[in-house]
């Protein structure tokens, strides 16, 4: 039995192992995804300058339409002019042609206005959207390391789960039954690991009874509490440990 708790519990740090990768899988693309939309977002800032530029133009062709539209108006003034009889009439003619040539002065100088802001959006452009370059590569390179982060884990992923078959294949199957029953119902902790005289994951003190059926590891013992399977490293399984920290040292 004693093989058998230790196959359960090397079994149970796998599927730890395998857990905590699928947990990473499930976090990479929600990652992605929330700096692609964060990175849009800055976009947005250039097509606002863009978007005034548009502004700019339509009310300098609206303008000039304007302007068109004055200079037809002179030319009518200008033929009846032609045909006044009146002196007054004459100089009413003339008093209305200037006005109007007046305004298309005042136009023009409204045009040149927007032209020069026009130039000063063009700059604000180019200005947005050398700093949106820069903040796209940043948050690129981000998604890249993701995105590589993302295949490395797929295939470690499958390399652990070759490694949880080799275990599952070595352990009998009434363990495994009892196993499988418990990981399904305790949300994938069906071992808990007794470090000293707590269950490690339910945190309730064990009686000594239990303690010293769980060293004998004659049977599964399960928590009395979470109602998991316990399980505690030997003190010969412990020395081992030992010396190996010991010879890792020395070397
Ligand atoms: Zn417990």
């Amino acid at each position: 039995m004693k093989e058998g708790l230790e196959l359960l519990y090397t079994l149970q740090q796998q599927d730890d192992i395998i857990a905590r990768i699928e947990n990473i899988l499930k976090e990479i693309p929600i990652e992605i995804k929330k700096l692609e939309k964060e990175r849009d977002s800055k976009a947005s800032i250039v097509q606002k300058t863009r978007t005034k530029l548009e502004q700019n133009k339509k009310q300098r062709e609206e303008l000039e339409k304007q302007i068109l539209q004055t200079k037809e108006k002179i030319s009518k003034k200008k033929e009846q002019l032609n045909k006044a009889t009146t002196n007054k009439e004459y100089q009413g003619f003339i008093t209305e042609i200037k006005y109007e040539e007046a305004s298309i002065s005042s136009i023009e100088e409204k045009i040149i206005e927007k032209m020069i802001k026009s130039d000063g959006v063009m700059q604000e452009i180019r200005e947005n959207e050398s700093e949106y370059n820069k903040i796209a590569e940043d948050y690129n390179k981000k998604i890249k390391d993701f995105t590589t982060d993302l295949e490395y884990q797929k295939i470690k992923l499958k390399k652990e789960t070759i490694h949880k078959s080799e275990i599952q294949s070595k352990i009998p199957e009434n363990l495994m039954k009892i196993y499988t029953n418990l990981f399904t119902k305790k949300l994938g902790k069906a071992v808990s690991y007794v470090e000293t005289f707590f269950c490690e994951i339910c945190n309730m003190k064990i009686r000594p009874q239990l303690l010293s059926e769980i060293i004998s590891n004659k049977k599964i013992i399960t928590c009395e509490t979470c109602g998991r399977i316990l399980f505690k490293k030997t003190e010969d399984e412990n020395s081992k440990n030992q010396t190996q920290k010991i010879d890792a040292k020395s070397c």
